[in-house]
């Protein structure tokens, strides 16, 4: 059997460098106080087990910290108010906002001064975009140019568009066409969308036509690994998203000659290794009892 390992498999530079801060922030622990993310420093359940192992607690932002208390913001960032409340408390905060998504909001920010409305392509649950829209009092989010059209847009209101940073390229272009073309052929278009989701989500499209399976690890709460997924499932391939090694259907991919596996942007590399070595060694040990039978 063929392993082959997505080159864009892991960690973004984004949560990379959150954890880099999280990482510090363990090894010099505040002297009484205690380290917080708030929600879950990524979407992967094995690396925040281990944080809460280290003594990091979640916080949903809702209740007062202590002053002696560190609050981590994660790489999707926090709505502005939540920010405003954790310095007004004159809690020690490390910002590791990824700069991509930091550049968003500044970016937003600097629009709706002007009073104008932020039409935001994104999912309106996800913790980036209520961080993005905290910059921009007027705003409306929608998930498809289809959803885009059932809005009134008003002749006397200025509007400009954005995305949230992992968002698909192309429906993204084709909403921009459709609000020039027939809403404001002048109207600010920011360009938000991080190209880290576009090279991971083609990387898995072409890896797929080369392979006959593909494992896909990351959490099962991971927007972008389930999308991974979806795509490599798309090709018509044997698809599995998995979160840890232990989780290997090893009958089923026994029967494959080229396996191609990739993860996403919140999946340590540590756990990737785990998995491609696991593999490796069921898939040995499978063969080597297969041969035995024959004998
Ligand atoms: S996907 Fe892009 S924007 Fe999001 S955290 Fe990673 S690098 Fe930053």
């Amino acid at each position: 059997m063929e392993l082959i390992i997505a080159k864009t498999a892991g960690f973004c530079m984004g949560v990379d460098l959150a954890l880099h801060k999280l990482d510090n922030a363990v090894a010099n622990p505040p002297q009484e106080g205690i380290i917080y993310t708030l929600g879950p420093i990524i979407h992967n359940p094995q690396v925040l087990e281990l944080y809460k192992s280290q003594g990091v607690q979640q916080t949903d932002g809702k209740k007062n910290l202590a002053a002696t208390d560190v609050v981590i913001i994660r790489a999707h960032g926090i709505p502005r108010q939540i920010l405003d409340r954790f310095k007004d408390q004159n809690i020690t905060i490390i910002d590791a906002t990824c700069p991509k998504v930091k550049k968003a909001q500044i970016l937003i920010h600097k629009q709706a001064e002007q009073n104008k409305h932020l039409l935001l392509f994104g999912e309106r649950d996800h913790p980036e975009v209520r961080g993005l829209v905290s910059y921009a009092p007027k705003h409306t989010v929608f998930e498809s140019l289809e959803e885009l059209r059932t809005h009134t847009l008003h002749d006397g209101q200025k509007y400009f568009l954005a995305a949230q940073t992992t968002q698909d390229r192309e429906s993204f272009d084709a909403i921009r066409d459709y609000l020039l073309l027939n809403v404001d052929s002048s109207m600010v278009i920011l360009d938000t969308i991080c190209a880290a989701t576009k090279d991971r989500q083609e990387e898995v499209r072409e890896l797929s036509g080369r392979v006959q399976a593909m494992i896909v690890v990351g959490g099962k709460n991971s927007g972008n690994t389930r999308r991974l997924a979806q795509i490599a499932l798309e090709t018509g391939i044997y698809t599995v998203h998995i979160e840890i090694a232990q989780e290997l259907p090893i009958k089923e991919l026994a029967q494959f000659e080229r396996i191609g596996l990739t993860a996403g942007a919140s999946t340590p590399s540590w756990i990737i290794a785990d998995v491609a070595t696991t593999l490796q060694e069921r898939l040995r040990y499978s063969s080597e009892e297969k041969s035995k039978k024959k004998l």
